[in-house]
């Protein structure tokens, strides 16, 4: 008999629950696709010693100058920005305050913190202030991009789920039902959830399906969540009205988060997609903290800084799959992984997509997802947005 749990992720917290809700929706909708966005893209200049032939680059090849750790974090929180010596100035010395207060270790972490935010505020500030100088005039999609960013910000906390039934995952990779969470479940319902879950078996291996704990089928705005409970089950959901065609985007979407987010990678407490990240949630090989270390050691806090995120995108750009990547961390994480399994990354990102090919479990499990689209005959698209 399947275990009767009760709204364990109710109890858990509505805020958590809430907080937690993938707008991968709209991806299904295709209201805020904007493919247009992907064209025009400010180009860093080329510097004098890359112009050298290949000849002459491999035959003189100077040894790179090690860069501070002050000039490479402020070579990373510009990003696309191309600035004057002068305003370059000004974010080195801020720079420079940050990570000695950073690197202070006689200060308490809330201590820290608490000095560390109005320097962050302030550098923010000024990053953005330069974006809208220099990348404004040449960028032709800045409203969509602000537009878009906005929805995101806005959706993330505001959708309700109206729940089906939970469903069980059994060891075949099948679903069986636990309880029904709403009176009438009508018979075309339950086809209808039989429906998604036959085309989710064809879009990932039993073994994957089986690290599922809950199913919980929806209908709702959103397009899907995935959460854990206090036990460390992991729950799916699926909003079972959407276009199935846009069902492999999604999913994967959510694997990305069940394989960051698994109790199994972290020591603590996890607090939500729009919580800050904590460094010492995750475990030290976890893939959360890889992320984070190859890609936001410098720019994680600048990012948090700025609550409307469309600017930070703008300057880095070149580093995210997708708009909705730039929203947190987690989910940069889960659109890189996407576009890792299904192949369809644009130029953007290409970093952050090759960073899973040094998890052999994770090519692994790439090589039998297209075994399995292949057997099937699907060939999914990404819907970049
Ligand atoms: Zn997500």
């Amino acid at each position: 008999m399947p275990k009767l749990k009760p709204n364990k992720n109710k109890l858990y917290g509505l805020a958590l629950l809430s907080s937690v809700l993938c707008i991968v929706a709209l991806f299904y909708s295709g209201v805020l696709r904007n493919d247009a966005q992907q064209k025009v893209q400010p180009k860093a200049e080329v510097s004098e010693a890359a112009k050298g032939t290949e000849f002459k680059e491999v035959a003189a090849a100077p040894e790179a100058p090690k860069l501070t750790e002050a000039e490479e974090m402020a070579q990373k929180v510009k990003g696309l920005l191309i600035l004057s010596d002068e305003e370059n100035k000004k974010i080195s010395e801020l720079v420079k305050q940050i990570l000695d207060l950073k690197n202070n270790s006689s200060l308490g972490k809330d201590e820290r913190n608490k000095s560390l935010h109005p320097l962050n505020v302030k550098l923010d500030k000024l990053l953005n202030r330069y974006t809208l100088e220099k990348l404004k005039g040449t960028t032709s999609d800045f409203a969509d991009v602000k537009a878009t960013m906005k929805k995101y910000k806005g959706i993330l906390s505001s959708d309700t789920e109206n729940f089906i039934a939970t469903y069980e995952i059994t060891d075949g990779g099948e679903i069986e039902k636990v309880k029904n969470r709403r009176e009438n479940v009508t018979a075309e319902l339950e086809e209808r959830i039989n429906e998604v879950w036959d085309d989710i078996k064809k879009l990932l291996p039993t073994s994957a399906l089986k690290k599922i704990t809950y199913f919980e089928p929806y209908q709702g705005r959103s397009g899907a969540f995935l959460d854990y409970d206090r036990n460390g089950d992991t729950l799916l959901g699926i909003n079972v009205d959407r276009d199935l065609e846009r069902l492999p985007c999604i999913l994967y979407h959510e694997y990305g988060h069940l394989i960051s987010l698994h109790p199994s990678q972290r020591d603590g407490e996890w607090g939500g997609y729009e919580a800050s990240y904590e460094q010492e949630q995750f475990k030290e090989n976890s893939y959360m903290k890889k992320f984070y270390d190859q890609f936001y050691k410098y720019t994680y806090d600048d990012q948090n800084a700025d609550k409307k995120g469309y600017l930070f995108y703008l300057r880095h750009r070149n580093e995210f799959v997708s708009i909705y990547a730039a929203t947190n961390i987690y989910d940069d994480f889960a659109e890189s992984f996407t576009c890792f399994m299904i192949d369809e990354g644009g130029e953007n990102g290409r970093e952050k997509i090759k960073f899973f090919e040094q998890f052999p479990e994770l090519v692994e499990l790439r090589d039998q997802i297209r075994a399995l689209l292949q057997k099937n005959n699907l060939h999914p698209k990404r819907f970049l947005i």
